[in-house]
């Protein structure tokens, strides 16, 4: 049987053309994608398209939008082989790492795309995203299965796992890039897939079951030198915090500022949940390395090792909206639910 796949738009600079009469981009009508890109036709898949209304820059991209996307792939997942989420490029990072922790026990492929250029323009990179998005969601292995069951963002050659991404460049058509894990798949003449690097669903994962509560009182400190007491103090006493993402130095250094560890030891006494990334493009914490590292673990602050920062956070306001005692998301957050955490 020929794959079928649904082709959910929910915005970005993909679907967009130039209007003649105004010379403004404006989105198309989704349901007419081969008139844009007759290729796919080519392909002799079942592809259908869904059309979020109104589409969005993903600029806007939130908690409710993530939850229409699972509950869109929830209901049409007994009905196609594999699907491909079209996506602004600015928060894509954000949202499939969403993606990936309200899919529990995902078993088919859910690949996002986008592009740099409008896919109406000539020098579009949307079309060759948009095709080698569907032909790897509706690639198989040779036992018959999908061969990538994950939330992935096909981008530029380059399919990724989706929570290990991040925006890179808002320019250059290699928009995004997997710091602290190989690619999944490189296209060029063929399509390589990397089968050590898929997670496939072991034993007892499936099938699927959608997760779509969030908490968001979630709060990014980035340090910086010379930041002051009022800023540090003035964010981590937001009302209603539960989780800071502390975005530090190096393998996870802090200044050892007695204020400073003062201010995250009283936050975290509160029951806050401290996770410290670091800043690096890449990399891990590793809170034993240097002095600087370990007062912060004296301060009750919890090591995310090479998490991203859309990482842990679309996971701490997962896993808010399932546990309202802290302990249990101090828990669940250091470890590995979807492969966002390399396993040492
Ligand atoms: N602002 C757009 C968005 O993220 C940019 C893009 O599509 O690349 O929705």
């Amino acid at each position: 049987m020929n794959p079928s796949i649904l082709l959910i738009y929910t915005g970005g600079t993909i679907g967009m053309k130039q209007d003649p009469a105004t010379g403004h981009l404006v989105p198309f009508d989704f349901s007419q994608i081969s008139g844009e890109v007759p290729e796919i036709d080519r392909f002799g898949y079942r592809i259908d398209t869904y059309s979020f209304d109104p589409v969005i820059d993903s600029s806007d991209a939130r908690p409710e939008f993530w939850a229409r996307i699972a509950r869109t792939i929830e209901s049409n997942y007994d009905s196609y082989d594999g699907f491909v989420v079209l996506h602004g490029t600015d928060t894509m990072s954000y949202s499939a790492s969403a993606l990936s922790y309200m899919l529990e026990g995902l078993e088919k492929s859910v690949i996002f795309t986008g592009s740099q250029l409008p896919i109406g323009v000539l020098r579009t990179d949307g079309r060759e995203n948009l095709i080698s998005a569907i032909e790897m969601a509706a690639a198989r292995t040779p036992e018959g299965k999908p061969m990538v069951p994950e939330v992935c963002i096909c981008f530029e050659n380059k399919l990724y796992r989706g929570n290990r991404t991040t925006k890179q460049n808002s320019e250059n058509f290699s928009a995004f890039s997997s710091p602290n894990y190989p690619a999944l798949a490189d296209v060029g003449i063929h399509i390589k897939y990397d089968r050590n690097a898929i997670h496939y669903p072991q034993p007892g994962e499936g099938p699927l079951r959608v997760r779509t509560e969030m908490d968001t009182n979630v709060a990014i400190l980035k340090i910086f030198p010379g930041m002051t007491e009022n800023y540090v103090r003035s964010v981590l006493s937001a009302e209603g915090l539960r989780s800071v993402v502390l975005e530090t130095f190096g393998s996870g250094n802090a200044p050892a500022l007695p204020w400073f560890l003062e201010a995250l030891r009283e936050c975290s006494d509160r029951g806050v949940v401290i996770l410290n990334v670091t800043q690096c493009q890449a990399g891990s914490v590793d809170m034993g390395t240097y002095a600087n590292g370990a007062i912060l673990e004296k301060a009750g602050v919890l090591g995310g090792l090479d998490m991203t920062t859309e990482s842990a956070l679309t996971k701490l306001f997962y896993l808010q909206g399932i546990f309202s005692d802290g302990e249990e998301v101090k828990k669940h957050v250091v470890e590995p639910l979807r492969g966002e955490i390399s396993v040492k």
